[in-house]
C-alpha cells in the first residue's frame, strides 16, 4: 500500500461534501431532507451557452488547447474584465483553472513557500485554510464581526501583516455572510497595503454577478488601479450562468504569476475542458438577460429567507448584499436542551438536533471559522424555502 504524504495530513475533506455524504445517508434511509447545504444555482445552463459548445464538438474543437486558454476565451475574459474594472488586462496576465477552486489552488502552490502567511479573514470559504496549508503556507485567520459586517478592516489588516505575509484574501461578495466590500472599504485596505508592498492580494469575486445592490460590486483594481500587479482577480462562470459542472474558473493579475499558473496547468492537467471553454466564452460574451432574471428570483428567495429566519427565536439572519446564503447567528440557541435531553454546546449538536427533528440541513458556522452560526443556502425553490422555514421553527419550538 502507497504510503501517503505527510502534506495529506494538512488537508480535509471539504466540509461541504462531508453534509452531503449525510444528507444521502439519510435519504438512503427513507428520510426527507431539506438541503439548505446548496452551493449552486438549481438553474440550468442558459441554452445559448449549450449551443456554443455544441457547436465547438461539431466544429472540431476538441483538442488540447494552450494552457492558460483559447484566444477567444481569454478576449471574452479580457472583455468582461474591461466592463467590470475599467482595466485593460493583456493576454499573458490571464489564466485558467478547471474552476475557479482549482486556479486559487494553484495559486496558492505558485507562489508559497513553506511558512509564508496569507490572511484568510473569517468567516471564509471553507478552502482557503486547506488549500494553503496543503501548499506550504499558514493560514492567519483574522476574526470579524456582526458590527463590521463581517468585513476585515484596516486596522486589524495591519495587525496580522508579518514579514512573512504573502497574500491577503478578500472574497466579496463572500460565501458565507454575503458581504460586499463597499469603494471605501476596499480604499482603506489599499492604504495598509501600499505600506507593505510584500503583501498581494488574492480577490475572489465569483459571486460578483449575483449582487442585490443597485451598483456593481466594487473591484479592487478599480479602487486601487495603482496596486494592480498585486491584486490577483479571481472569477469564473460557475455561479453567474449556473454552469459549475463545466469547471472554468479564470484568474487576472502579474503576467510571471499566470505564466506560472500556465506552467503549473501544463504539468498537471494541460488545459481546461476545450468544449467548456467554447461555452464560457459564450456565456461571458452573451447579453445579461439570464443574469438579470435569476438575480431577481434570488431576491425573492432572500426575502422569504431572512425574513422566515428571522421570526424565529433564538436566529439571528444577515441580510445578504450578494451571493445566494443567509449567514445566521444561532448563538442565543447553545445551552438548550433538545428533547431526548442533549445539551446544545456546539454548532454540530445544533445541525443534528435541526436534521433529527426537521430534516434540515445547514453548513455549521465553525466550517467557515466562526462558531455560533450555520449557513443555509436559498438556492432552492420558494416551497422548499418555506418548508425549510417552518421546520427550522419546529424544531427551535422543541428546545427548552
Ligand atoms: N470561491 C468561492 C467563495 C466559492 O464559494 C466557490 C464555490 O463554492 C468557489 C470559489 C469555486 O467556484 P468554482 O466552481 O469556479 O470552482
Amino acid at each position: 500500500m502507497p504510503v501517503l504524504a505527510e502534506r495529506m495530513s494538512r488537508v480535509k475533506e471539504s466540509p461541504s461534501s462531508r453534509v452531503a455524504d449525510r444528507v444521502r445517508a439519510f435519504q438512503e434511509a427513507g428520510r426527507e431532507v431539506l438541503p439548505l447545504t446548496i452551493g449552486e444555482p438549481d438553474f440550468d445552463t442558459p441554452d445559448h451557452v449549450k449551443d456554443a459548445a455544441i457547436a465547438a464538438i461539431h466544429a472540431g474543437e476538441t483538442k488540447y488547447t494552450s494552457a492558460n486558454g483559447t484566444p477567444a476565451l481569454r478576449t471574452a475574459i479580457i472583455s468582461r474584465l474591461r466592463r467590470k474594472t475599467g482595466q485593460s488586462y493583456g493576454t499573458e496576465e490571464i489564466c485558467l483553472g478547471g474552476g475557479a477552486k482549482q486556479l486559487i489552488f494553484l495559486v496558492f502552490m505558485a507562489t508559497l513557500d513553506e511558512g509564508d502567511e496569507v490572511i484568510v479573514p473569517a468567516p471564509y470559504w471553507v478552502s482557503y485554510p486547506d488549500m494553503v496549508t496543503v501548499n506550504g503556507g499558514r493560514p492567519v485567520i483574522v476574526g470579524t464581526t456582526a458590527a463590521e459586517g463581517y468585513k476585515l478592516t484596516p486596522g486589524r489588516l495591519r495587525e496580522a501583516i508579518t514579514d512573512r505575509t504573502k497574500w491577503v484574501v478578500l472574497n466579496t461578495p463572500n460565501n458565507p455572510t454575503g458581504a460586499v466590500y463597499g469603494e471605501e472599504e476596499l480604499r482603506g485596505l489599499a492604504d495598509v497595503l501600499r505600506a507593505h508592498p510584500h503583501v498581494s492580494v488574492l480577490c475572489d469575486e465569483i459571486y460578483d454577478e449575483i449582487n442585490f445592490g443597485a451598483r456593481p460590486v466594487p473591484s479592487a483594481v478599480t479602487v486601487a488601479p495603482d496596486l494592480r500587479e498585486r491584486v490577483f482577480l479571481v472569477n469564473g462562470v460557475s455561479k453567474a450562468y449556473a454552469m459549475t459542472g463545466w469547471r472554468i474558473g479564470y484568474g487576472a493579475g502579474a503576467a510571471s504569476l499566470c505564466g506560472a499558473i500556465g506552467t503549473l496547468q501544463s504539468q498537471s492537467s494541460s488545459c481546461p475542458s476545450s468544449v467548456s471553454q467554447a461555452a464560457a466564452a459564450a456565456a461571458l460574451d452573451g447579453g445579461r438577460e439570464f443574469i438579470d432574471r435569476t438575480v431577481r428570483i434570488y431576491t425573492e428567495r432572500r426575502d422569504l429567507l431572512v425574513a422566515g429566519l428571522g421570526e424565529i427565536d433564538g436566529l439571528r439572519p444577515t441580510v445578504p448584499q450578494g451571493g445566494f446564503y443567509v449567514w445566521t447567528d444561532a448563538s442565543a440557541l447553545m445551552g438548550a436542551v433538545t428533547p431526548s435531553g442533549v445539551t446544545l454546546t456546539s454548532d454540530a449538536d445544533l445541525a443534528e438536533h435541526f436534521l433529527e427533528t426537521s430534516g434540515v440541513v445547514v453548513i455549521t458556522g465553525d466550517s467557515y471559522g466562526f462558531p455560533g452560526h450555520f449557513r443555509a443556502g436559498f438556492a432552492l425553490s420558494s416551497d422548499t424555502i418555506r418548508e425549510a422555514v417552518a421546520g427550522l421553527a419546529h424544531s427551535v419550538s422543541l428546545l427548552r
